[in-house]
């Protein structure tokens, strides 16, 4: 029973029944007519019951005007105020609770989906689909000279830009500070690079109104091609690599992962503007500096 009901609750909590202020008081009036109807319905049988064993105290006529005038004058609101109370509640609860997931998958600053929701979102992709990751370039410099409020409002361009861009069709997500996932769906190889090619161009063509005044804006970006029995981490270290070679290559620019290949040694290699670079092997680089794709002229 408890399972049941307990279960019924969760049902709710999915904006089940109770999907609308109007859904509640409908269901309400609904209930309130059922359990009107069951009452008057067992006050009747008990007034019978009670008759044929004889031992019903008053006249049956009269009694069962009064049942049948009282029973729903009471059952009716009652149950209807009671249904409506926990209607309302639940319906309140839902949304908190919807509101809750929503937040706890969107990255607050930019309004895209974050890291967790854009790896739950990448399960449902259809093939054909392939990922692109972005990353501002030389964002450090924008923040150490015009401050972090500039670097923020960065942030929140590139990422209206990449979401518009995307259309609803293409998820889209901030995966972490000056960087962002794309998952290009629907789209040939050919055109997912020319549709990230289109991107970056954009953003490079339209510096960003910031309080501190226009700021020119460019990124990188590395793509790596969705296919069967791939999984998430080879295709997201294949596009880290390819945006690692845009990023050494000059940046301001679009990689394909098959330009990796060609490109990086097995082990160790001059990069251009004089970084060294080990290949750690499972598509990890380290650098003289330090972290992630971190190359500086
Ligand atoms: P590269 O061209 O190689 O990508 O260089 P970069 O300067 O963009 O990269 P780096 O990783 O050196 O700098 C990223 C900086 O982003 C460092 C960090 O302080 C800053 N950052 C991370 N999250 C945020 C944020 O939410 N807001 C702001 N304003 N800065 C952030
Ligand atoms: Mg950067
Ligand atoms: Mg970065």
């Amino acid at each position: 029973m408890m399972e049941r009901v307990k279960a019924w609750v969760n049902d709710q909590l999915a904006l089940g029944e109770f999907s609308s202020r109007e859904q509640v008081l409908r269901r309400s009036a609904i209930m309130a007519l059922r359990i009107a109807a069951l009452a008057y319905f067992l006050n009747v049988a008990s007034h019978l019951i009670l008759y044929a064993a004889g031992v019903f105290p008053y006249d049956l006529p009269a009694a069962l005007v009064i049942a049948s005038v009282l029973t729903p004058l009471i059952a009716l609101p009652v149950a209807f105020i009671a249904y409506y109370v926990v209607g309302q509640a639940v319906y309140e609860l839902a949304l908190s609770r919807a509101e809750f997931e929503r937040l706890s998958r969107t990255d607050s600053l930019s309004g895209l989906l974050n890291r967790r929701a854009f790896l739950e979102a990448i399960e449902t992709a259809v093939s054909p689909a392939a990922l692109a990751i972005f990353d501002v370039d030389r964002f450090k410099t924008i923040n150490d000279t015009l401050g972090h409020v500039a670097g923020d409002e960065v942030i929140v361009a590139v990422a209206g830009r990449l979401a518009a861009l995307g259309c609803g069709r293409h998820i889209v997500a901030r995966i972490g500070g000056e960087e962002f996932a794309v998952l290009v769906c629907g789209l040939s190889p050919d055109e997912t690079l020319a549709y990230v090619e289109d991107a970056r161009s954009l953003i490079e063509a339209q510096p960003v109104a910031c309080g501190a005044g226009p700021i020119a804006v460019t990124v990188s970006a590395g793509v790596a091609d969705c296919a069967p029995g791939r999984d998430f981490d080879d295709l997201f270290s294949h596009a880290d690599r390819a945006l690692y070679l845009a990023k050494v290559s000059g940046r301001n620019r679009v990689v394909h992962e098959r330009a990796v290949a060609g490109v990086v040694p097995p082990t160790r290699y001059e990069a251009p503007f004089g970084e060294i670079v080990r290949d750690l092997g499972g598509g990890r680089f380290a650098t003289m500096a330090a972290g992630r794709h971190q190359p500086k002229a």
